[in-house]
């Protein structure tokens, strides 16, 4: 169900809301919200709420500090785990500056820009991400610990796996959320879970995925645990990946049907994203953390793709018909899926529209692959500093974002990287940075 503004205060009236929360997301992803009262509802939706972007990473100084959020009707939300009296509700929100001109650094509408490119040209884009998430269990205080909550693997079921309440009270606020659950299972990793959502638009797709990350660490810190999207928590075991499936369609048709590369539009679209993903990889794997978990644990390390092949970049899974899709599997759940998306949306664009030829499929597994047999291609790169030299040397990367927010992003970015490099205990500042 999406809402116009009408029936937003209708259902304000009728559901005993009494608080409103105006989210958005920083530069990095990570949400923000402010609170307002039903009777400010009208004005937030006229003349939007301000709030001190001085204080919002990458956003505004203190010379110019005020920004303005203007709720999007068609996110309205409940929060479940919020009091069932007094309702809390939620809207993501548009941010415009006091001339009511869109914000420069909203990720969002970086997104919806993308979003309006690719219906420019006759396609309707499908997102579905696969988040994997650690569970932790907390000490006396209530503070995360690095103690996995269980020592289950890939689909346990109880007693190994300590999860299955966690998630089912996870997927049961997802639906109260409207956000359609679709599987959920233990997997590889000690404590490692994952609960897989349906695909939808792809702004839609960013919200719920930031919405999901939210519910997760509401329901396990309501279970004494914590919730952890760091892509590499634990050395040896399995990483965090946030697989993004990605379909288009073009006059009501799904250019990846029948689960193979046949359409030209398909393959130009995973050639464009190939040709790319080297300049994508600071957004899409933003951590000094994210790469730890390349190359092992069926996380990729090269440019390469494949059908079905978990140890490849971009396979195409074996479902058909309305499930047909590319798979990206570098990205991982610390990045701004906003930007994240936008990149490679544009990317797989470009590359139609340069009718860019896709190289042969690599079929082996590349994990056990003899190195002079793949010695031809690239690797993702193999730190943050890496992947920052390359984003922001990027005329592509420039373009989508803009000088200003790709330079604060950069900036940001390598303020962390200075601090891990300085540290002699480089993993505790992985923790610290990133246990999030
Ligand atoms: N955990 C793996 C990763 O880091 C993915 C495992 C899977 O295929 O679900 O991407
Ligand atoms: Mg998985
Ligand atoms: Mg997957």
């Amino acid at each position: 169900m999406t809402y116009t503004m009408k029936e937003v205060l209708q259902f304000v009236k009728e559901n005993d809301v009494k608080f409103i929360r105006l989210a958005f997301c920083d530069i990095l992803g990570i949400q923000k919200n402010i609170s307002i009262m039903p009777d400010e509802l009208e004005r937030a939706f006229e003349s939007g709420i301000s709030f001190d972007a001085s204080s919002i990473l990458g956003f505004m100084n203190i010379e110019h500090s005020d920004l303005f959020l203007y709720p999007d009707p068609s996110t309205l939300s409940i929060l479940p785990w919020r009091p069932q009296q007094g309702r809390v509700i939620r809207f993501f929100c548009d941010i415009k500056h006091p001339d009511k001109k869109p914000f420069e650094g909203d990720t969002r509408n970086i997104l919806k820009k993308a979003v309006e490119r690719a219906e420019k040209m006759g396609y309707v884009c499908k997102i579905g991400s696969e988040c994997e998430f650690y569970l932790f269990e907390t000490d006396e205080k209530g503070k995360p610990t690095f103690t996995p909550y269980d020592e289950g693997g890939y689909l346990d079921i109880a007693p190994l796996d300590k999860g299955e309440n966690v998630r089912r009270e996870i997927c049961l606020s997802l639906e109260q959320m409207g956000i359609q659950p679709e599987s959920s299972h233990h997997e590889q990793g000690p404590g490692q879970n994952e609960i897989d959502f349906k695909y939808s638009d792809a702004i839609t797709a960013a919200d719920n995925l930031i919405a999901f990350k939210s519910v997760v660490k509401a329901i396990a810190s309501r279970n004494g645990l914590f919730a952890s999207f760091m892509p590499k928590p634990i050395a040896h075991e399995s990483g965090s990946g946030l697989h993004i499936n990605l379909s288009l369609l073009k006059n009501g048709f799904n250019i990846f049907r029948n689960g193979d590369v046949n359409s030209s539009d398909a393959k130009s679209f995973i050639a464009g994203v190939l040709d790319k993903i080297l300049e994508i990889t600071a957004f899409a794997n933003p951590t000094t953390n994210s790469y730890a978990r390349f190359g092992v644990f069926k996380a990729p390390k090269y440019v390469s793709w494949s059908k079905e092949n978990r140890s490849q970049l971009i396979r195409i899974p074996a479902e058909k018909g309305e499930y047909s899709r590319m798979e990206l599997r570098s990205p991982d759940p610390s990045c701004n899926p906003y930007i994240t998306f936008a990149l490679i949306l544009h990317a797989g664009l470009d590359g139609i529209e340069k009718r860019l030829e896709l190289p042969q499929p690599i079929n082996s597994n590349l994990y056990l692959t003899a190195s002079h047999e793949i010695e031809h291609l690239k690797l993702l790169p193999q730190n943050l500093k890496e992947a920052l030299d390359i984003a922001s040397s990027s005329s592509f990367v420039k373009n989508i974002l803009g000088e200003e927010t790709l330079g604060k992003y950069v900036e940001i970015k390598l303020g962390e990287w200075d601090r891990y490099v300085k540290s002699s205990d480089k993993e505790s500042i992985d923790k610290q940075m990133y246990f999030h």
